[in-house]
């Protein structure tokens, strides 16, 4: 007779995963046909609010730096863009995502995004810089 798990553990070899290749921003950009074939498991909606990466808008941004002086993680660097303006440059590796930036942000430029695939080979990657 063969043991539970040993039963068990076989049926495992022939069932689909429920978890995806990660990092996913290694699958192609259209997962539409991986999706329809059953090949990955199609996320779940984050929640309400949720606090992902963070999205700057640069024309927007007057350039006063209290994100700088708010930010507890030392991810926001203040730059000079190529029209002399003050600007600001984010290293989104170091974020911690506490979201106080985006409070005592005057013109309200920087928003937190549903976005939650953040992991990269390159701590410098354009997908972790934010300018
Ligand atoms: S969310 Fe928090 S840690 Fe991230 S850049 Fe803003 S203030 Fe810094
Ligand atoms: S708080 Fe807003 S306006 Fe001020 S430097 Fe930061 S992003 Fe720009």
């Amino acid at each position: 007779m063969i043991p539970p798990m040993l039963k068990y553990l076989i049926k495992q070899l022939f069932t689909k995963p429920f978890t995806n290749l990660f990092p996913a921003n290694r699958v192609p950009n259209d997962t539409s046909a991986f999706l329809a074939k059953g090949k990955i498991t199609p996320p779940i909606p984050v929640a309400e609010n949720y606090r992902g990466k963070l999205s700057y808008e640069h024309d927007k941004c007057i350039g006063c730096y209290s994100c700088i002086r708010v930010c507890p993680a030392n991810v926001i660097k203040a730059v000079t863009d190529k029209d002399g303006k003050r600007k600001i440059k984010m290293d989104v590796s170091k974020c911690t995502f506490c979201g106080q930036c985006i409070d005592v942000c005057p013109v309200k430029c920087l928003h937190s995004t549903p976005e939650f695939l953040l992991a990269d080979y390159d701590k410098k990657s354009k997908n972790l810089t934010l300018e």
